[in-house]
This record gives structure tokens, C-alpha cells and sequence, in this order.
């Protein structure tokens, strides 16, 4: 049976419909409307009908894929103007500018920066590849940049030289940002036979949102918006308001994920980029372009980045486990605590800095600081124990000392009873003493 429009409404199953799960068509159709469930659950549906829901539910911001396979990433899609509302969907990204003169030099550096914090990889996810008048050079740095494990972006506002690059590029789906006021017909012609997304920029904020409403009307809404400007001042207001329009006032034809090059609006000054790129991840920029990422500018940016795109309410978590700290071995001692990413990193960093090698056993204890989880009884002389046997600690390590947080000292004499071979002492009640206390253990 095709149904059209409204006529689902009529429908009401006694029992959870075998499709779609509900009750009444009314709650699959409440349900459709707040975007959490896909219309096409209803196999009943016209073709029209689901076209039409479809577009009116979408989210007010495209969400678009760029790269493929392992570089492949996820940007836009996002409903709300701040995180405290509900939690962003698609983390901005970090790209770094190259060029045909420094792209040694430049692949090195971005290569260098490349690690994993709580679970997640930080390191340079885009290659903005700037046009400098030169086909032909502009080829070769194409090439050279390809299958370095990063997304491309063509900074290009030359159809020609964009055409050159993408013969070599198109299957790794780069982005194309090269449309203007000028030359959009063409750039959007070839975005649209290479299947890439497509940038677009314009000499201010209107003439912007014209040239993607005569994008749009030529069928295109593969769209990032480069809202850079001639300034500071304009690129904040542009990247504000564009979001705001989309989110605020669904005005779709600013729904699309943005670009902010804060490696042109601070030329060579990369410490105010870095202080940019932090204001561009609170608002809004979905790719930030960069002149160079060093551990200096990463170690902030990526921090702030999974601050902002994590779940508010979910605390981060570290992965249980044993983490030798300074060369640690079996004949090191251990010391235990909870598994909150920030207690983590202020305990491990200063054990680091104490230089003395110590088993860091983290057990799970649902993600709490250490009065908490106690108080949850998430932290107790049963979780150490039990941690002490899952992790078969006792046949990994021959030392039998265990130093529990000092903020927990209760729990020693408990401790001593669930583990009678270990000898339970107790550190210092705030990590700002670990060093001193580290450094005059003796055991
Ligand atoms: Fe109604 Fe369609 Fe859900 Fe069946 S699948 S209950 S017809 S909305």
C-alpha cells in the first residue's frame, strides 16, 4: 500500500507496528518530526512523501563527507548554537597551509604533531593547498601532498588549475574551495562532474549568501562557506552569523559547514592564529586553517576541541589499565586511582615529574574524581581488588606495594584485608605534593 502525505496518520496498528516499532502512526510521525527516527523507517511512504519529510527534518546545517576511507570525516550537521543545549555533532578540524616553496618543510611538521589523548587521535586532519599562480607547480604539490593520510583542500580560484588538480585528486575527495561572485557557474560545474564538495567565498557576507543561493539554484548543496573576510572583526561576525541564521532562524541557505583561514587573517604572527583558532572552535568554524601546527599550538587547540565537541554530561574517561610511568617495570611500585581523565593527567604528570618508575593501575570507576567515586561507592577496597585481579596485576608485577590516594586513606585497613600480601600505604592528599613525596618514598 503507497500512502501519500498525511494519510499515515489514519493509520493506527493495535500492537507496535512490525516496521517501524510504534504504537500509532502519530508517535512514529512525533517521533520523524524531532529527528530521531528516519522517515524512511515507514515503508508505506510515497517516494514524493518521503522526499518532502525528509527535507523538512533534516538538520538546518548540511552534514558532508569529505575524504574517503581512513581520512574520511564528518562535518557540519549541527543543531544547536551552544554545547550546553545539546552536544555538537561533528568536531571542527585543523588544516595547515602548503605551498609549492615549503612543502617539505611543512609535511614534516604536520607529520610530527600525532597523538592520542583520552581515546582520541589529535593531529593536523587537512592539507590547504594554496594557489600561487603556477599550473603546474600546483600539480606537483597535489601530488606530493596526495596519500599523506590527510583530506586536501584546494585553495584555487582558478578553474584551470582547479580542473589540473582535481584529474590527479577527485577520488580522494577533496574540498574545492574556489567558487566567488565571478566564477561560480564554472567552479560549481566542476565540483558537480568531479563530485567534490565545494567551497564558496564572496567579497562580503551578502554578496556570499547570493552566490550560494545561485549555487543552490543550480542544483549543488555540497557547499562549505568560507567566511574568512578582509578581517578579524568580519570573519567573527560572518562566522556568528552565518550559524545563527541557520540554526536560529533556518534560513537554509547559510546551512552549511564554514572555513575560516586564520593563517590569513594573522599572517605569520602563530601565536594570535592559535588564539584565533581557539575562538573560531567556540564559534563556529568547521575546518580552521593554520600556517603551521606545532605540539605548542596543538597541545591547547586539540584540549579545547574535545572539551567543547564532548558530551557535557558524560565525564572523560580514561581506558582501566596499567600505565608504567617513567620506565616503570615488575619491580616498581604501584599506585592506584580513578579513571576521570583530568585526575589522570594530574596524577600521571606529576608522577612523570617526580622520575620515579610507578605502576599507575587505573581501575574503572565510572568516570568520577575520587571523593565521588567513593561516595558512589565506585571506588572501594572491592573495585581495587577486583581491578588488582581482572588486570592479573599480581602475575604482571612482583612488587607488592600499592599507594592508594590520600583522599581515600579510609579505605587502607579494608584494602589490607581484600589483599593481604600487598603492603597498602597512602599518598598525599593533593597531586601538588606527589613529587616531593615520590622522591622521599622509601619502601
Ligand atoms: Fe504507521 Fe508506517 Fe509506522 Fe506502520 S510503519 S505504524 S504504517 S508509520
Amino acid at each position: 500500500m503507497a500512502l501519500k502525505g498525511l494519510d499515515i496518520f489514519k493509520l493506527t496498528p493495535k500492537t507496535n507496528c512490525k516496521e517501524c516499532g510504534n504504537p500509532t502512526c502519530m508517535a512514529f510521525a512525533m517521533k520523524a518530526a524531532q529527528g530521531s527516527v528516519p522517515i524512511e523507517k515507514c515503508p508505506y511512504l510515497s517516494d514524493d512523501a518521503k522526499a518532502k519529510l525528509s527535507e523538512a527534518t533534516a538538520p538546518p546545517m548540511k552534514s558532508l563527507k569529505i575524504g574517503v576511507n581512513e581520512t574520511e570525516h564528518t562535518i557540519g550537521g549541527e543543531t544547536v548554537l551552544f554545547r550546553h543545549d545539546k552536544t555538537f555533532v561533528s568536531k571542527n578540524l585543523y588544516a595547515v597551509n602548503v605551498c609549492a616553496s615549503c612543502v617539505d618543510e611543512k609535511l614534516k611538521e604536520i607529520e610530527n604533531v600525532d597523538y592520542e589523548r583520552i581515546g582520541e587521535r589529535m593531529y593536523v586532519e587537512l592539507i590547504n593547498l594554496v594557489y600561487e599562480g603556477d599550473k603546474d607547480a600546483y600539480v606537483e604539490l597535489v601530488n606530493k601532498t596526495l596519500n599523506k593520510g590527510r583530506v586536501l583542500i584546494l585553495d584555487c580560484e582558478c578553474v584551470d588549475a582547479a580542473r589540473a588538480a582535481l584529474d590527479v585528486c577527485a577520488d580522494a575527495k577533496p574540498i574545492l574551495n574556489g567558487a566567488n561572485e565571478e566564477n561560480y557557474e564554472q567552479m560549481n560545474a566542476l565540483a558537480v562532474e568531479k563530485k567534490v564538495v565545494l567551497g564558496v567565498r564572496a567579497k562580503d557576507i551578502d554578496a556570499l549568501y547570493d552566490t550560494v543561493a545561485k549555487i543552490e539554484a543550480l542544483g549543488n548543496k555540497e557547499l562549505v562557506l568560507d567566511v574568512t573576510g578582509s578581517s578579524i572583526k568580519e570573519a567573527f561576525a560572518n562566522a556568528v552569523q552565518v550559524r545563527r541564521a541557520a540554526i536560529k532562524d533556518k534560513d537554509r541557505t547559510f546551512g552549511y559547514p564554514s572555513i575560516i583561514n586564520a593563517a590569513a587573517l594573522a599572517k605569520d604572527d602563530i601565536n594570535m592564529q592559535t588564539a584565533l583558532a581557539s575562538v573560531f572552535t567556540l564559534k563556529y568554524g568547521s575546518i580552521i586553517i593554520m600556517q603551521s601546527m606545532s605540539y605548542a599550538q596543538a597541545l591547547p587547540l586539540y584540549g579545547l576541541r574535545q572539551n567543547i565537541y564532548t558530551d557535557p554530561q558524560k565525564p572523560m574517561k580514561v581506558e582501566p589499565g596499567i600505565y608504567p610511568i617513567n620506565g616503570a617495570d615488575e619491580n616498581s611500585v604501584c599506585c592506584t586511582t580513578v579513571d576521570f581523565a583530568l585526575t589522570y593527567f594530574l596524577v600521571s604528570g606529576e608522577l612523570e615529574r617526580s622520575g620515579v618508575p610507578v605502576n599507575l593501575l587505573i581501575s574503572d570507576s565510572g568516570g568520577y574524581s575520587v571523593l565521588t567515586a567513593w561516595a558512589a561507592g565506585k571506588l572501594s577496597a572491592s573495585s581495587i581488588a577486583k581491578f588488582i585481579k581482572e588486570f592479573d596485576v599480581e602475575n604482571k608485577i612482583k612488587n607488592r606495594v600499592l599507594i592508594l590516594p590520600g583522599k581515600v586513606a579510609v579505605l587502607k585497613g579494608e584494602v589490607e584485608e581484600k589483599l593481604p600480601d600487598w603492603k597498602i600505604i597512602i599518598a598525599p592528599n593533593e597531586a601538588v605534593s606527589i613529587v616531593k613525596y615520590f622522591k622521599e618514598l622509601e619502601v
